[in-house]
């Protein structure tokens, strides 16, 4: 297994330590497809394994072999062993009751819409506001794929921590809130694959060239590794697109690929992902050992699984999995769309505002 380049698909080991409350009716399991364990770059079989892949982590439409009945079926299922945050509010408030909250928000499907050019991936006015009220109520990071100060140009607020490059590249607020009074700290915390910087330029033209004549098409640098966007090619060119983007990668044991929405993701080998970067952040604000920490984390796609299962394996806090189709995940709870999202961060400043109010009454 040295050396051995493999997109990570994340649901494998799913573990259900961390149910949603119990609610009426209770649980329905539901089938879950075989998962995808691991896909090697080297191999001749594997292509169809990765276009699998890549069909199960960005649903385009519901199965078409499914009847309109299953798949209502299969979402009522899944909507039980995930139900809506916004619906199950006040258990998720409950269960917060005594501890601080932490919140930890993907950008792209999470705080704004999946568009098909991503450098439109524009948040809107109504969500910087929400974002903005959150970020002074409850500490706030930011953990994207893109490049930092890409999503920072989309996000504009410099009261947030950001995460960029799958947490590869992280820095505090430059702007003092109550979370950081230090003004004088260096705002960047942490870059643990600096060294790789190089190789992933290089591997970004290369890949830029190769995958030229593949309609629709893009790859996007992004720092510390690499985004190959699939968003506007056609499903019937994403094999080949498959192809060329392995064809590179070959040449590139230190790399390995992973999979989010539309996108493949090739990033340096070393351990670490959205999960360990949600971790470096809890101990940078202070919650290191602690047991009255309530870390939050919205996301949608596959590389927000690592940060899902991190609360799990730490047995605090829960997973907002943003999706209108059922999907294998660590996440607890569901919301459909950014604009979800939304309600649900604007539900969560009322909530404090009127703690802080009724705190003040006593
Ligand atoms: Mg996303």
């Amino acid at each position: 297994m040295t050396q051995q380049q493999n997109v990570v698909v994340a649901a494998e080991d799913i573990k259900r330590a961390q149910k949603p409350p119990a609610i009426p009716g209770g649980y329905i399991p539901i089938p879950r497809r075989s998962v995808l364990k691991s896909l090697e770059i080297n191999g001749p079989e594997r292509i169809n394994a990765w276009l699998d892949s890549m069909r199960a982590s960005s649903p385009t439409h519901p199965k078409s072999s499914s009847t309109p009945s299953q798949i209502s079926q299969d979402h009522s299922s899944w909507i039980l062993n995930h139900p809506s945050a916004l619906d199950m509010f006040d258990q998720i408030m409950d269960a917060s009751k005594g501890k601080k909250i932490v919140m930890f928000l993907d950008y792209d499907g999470t705080l704004s819409p999946i568009v098909d050019d991503p450098d439109r991936a524009f948040m809107s006015d109504s969500m910087r506001k929400t974002v903005r009220k959150l970020a002074r109520c409850f500490p706030t990071a930011i953990v994207t794929g893109r490049c930092r100060d890409k999503v920072y140009n989309f996000v504009r607020l410099a009261e947030l921590y950001y995460a960029g490059s799958h947490g590869m590249d992280i820095k505090g607020p430059t702007r003092t809130s109550k979370y950081n009074k230090d003004t004088k700290a260096d705002p960047v915390l942490f870059q643990p694959a600096a060294q790789f910087l190089p190789l992933i330029d290089e591997v970004y033209q290369q890949l830029v060239e190769k995958t030229k004549s593949t309609p629709g098409a893009r790859v996007e640098n992004n720092k510390f590794c690499v985004s190959v966007h699939f968003r506007c090619v056609e499903e019937k060119e994403w094999s080949e697109l498959a192809q060329q983007v392995r064809s590179v990668l070959k040449k590139y044991p230190k790399l390995r690929l992973s999979q989010g929405r539309k996108v493949l993701e090739i990033r340096p080998t070393i351990k670490w992902d959205k999960g360990k970067a949600l971790e470096f952040l809890l101990e940078s604000l202070g919650f290191a050992n602690c047991s009255d920490v309530f870390p939050v984390y919205i996301g949608d796609d596959r590389t927000d699984e690592d940060a899902f299962k991190k609360l799990r394996d730490r047995g605090q806090g829960l997973g907002i999995l943003v999706s209108k189709f059922p999907k294998d995940t660590n996440a607890s709870y569901s919301l459909q769309e950014p604009t979800e999202v939304m309600d649900f961060l604007q539900r969560l400043v009322d909530w404090k505002k009127e703690s802080l109010r009724a705190r003040s009454r006593v």
